[in-house]
């Protein structure tokens, strides 16, 4: 714990640190000022570095809050960090929970594949990369985020509901819900792709009612029937080469293993995907 509040108490610390990302985590948090006025009251943020100049990581934390996914080994050294040092971490945003958009061709390419079609035989060696990956698959994450990016809503109320004992409370329930809602003409049925089916809810299904078809960028729900799915979208005239390339946008991770079965392709196993033998 840190500084005292108005009626002497210590003040929790709370770190928001990131990783390979775009920021935008950081930017929605930043964006809900009057939120986070609220949250410096009750806080003390002690490692922002999007947010403040004045940082460290040389104390305990409370709670620290992580954007972006484990892409370098600089990223890993900090996550171990951060591990040792706070009570409670939390990943923030689809990069962080799930490896995101930077892992949408871990299923079907090694890293050195990929760096090769990047940067050819110049691979910048300032960073060692490693395969972008959630933060859960390499420690202990209490609690997960997710979205493309975070809502600052939900960030400042899991903030309250971490600083109270309690969980953060996140619905577990497909998007379709939040059209139906908003009386939002499904996409789907006009013949869009859309994974809103599979994809957890509570961001209030923005991309559908703009006209686009959900990317399910909150992962999926407790139940999602990749099956049906598949089944509708070759109704509607999609290859199982579109299916997978559009349901692979934020599940890199984990399209493999949960689409793959549904699908007519030959997907191999990339050479770093595969288990290593033991002698
Ligand atoms: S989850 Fe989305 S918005 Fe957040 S850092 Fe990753 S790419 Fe950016
Ligand atoms: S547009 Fe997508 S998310 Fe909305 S009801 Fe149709 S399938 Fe579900
Ligand atoms: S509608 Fe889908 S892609 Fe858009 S914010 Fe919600 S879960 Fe993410």
């Amino acid at each position: 714990m840190g500084k005292t509040t108005n009626n002497g108490s210590k003040k929790p610390t709370v770190g928001i640190m990131y990783f390979t990302s775009c920021g935008g985590c950081q930017c929605e948090i930043l964006t809900h000022a009057n939120l986070l006025k609220k949250l410096v009251d009750l806080v003390e943020i002690k490692y922002f570095p999007m947010g403040s100049s004045n940082n460290t990581l040389e104390t305990d934390f409370d709670i620290i809050f992580i954007e972006g996914s484990v892409s370098t080994d600089h990223d890993l050294e900090l996550l171990h960090i951060a591990r040792e040092r706070s009570k409670i971490l939390v990943a923030v945003g689809t990069c962080a929970c799930f490896g995101g958009v930077q892992s949408s061709k871990n299923a079907e390419s090694s890293l050195n594949e990929m760096l090769r079609y990047v940067y050819g035989d110049k691979i910048p060696t300032v960073v060692k990369a490693l395969k972008p990956k959630p933060l859960k698959d390499y420690v202990k994450v209490d609690y997960e985020l997710p979205g493309c990016p975070v809502s600052g809503k939900d960030f400042v109320l899991a903030v309250q509901y971490l600083l109270n004992g309690l969980d953060p409370f996140l619905p577990k329930m497909a998007v379709c819900y939040e059209c139906k809602q908003a009386q939002t003409p499904c996409r789907l049925q006009a013949s869009y792709m859309c994974v809103g089916s599979l994809s957890n809810a509570g961001c209030g299904a923005p991309c559908t009612f703009k006209g686009l078809g959900c990317y399910g960028c909150r992962g999926d729900h407790e139940d999602p029937n990749y099956k049906e799915l598949v089944k509708l979208f070759r109704q509607k005239g999609y290859s199982d080469r579109d299916i997978y390339n559009f349901v692979k946008v934020f599940r890199g991770n984990y399209v493999r293993e949960k689409l793959l079965p549904y699908l007519d392709l030959d997907i191999p196993l990339p050479e770093d995907e595969k288990p290593k033998e033991v002698n």
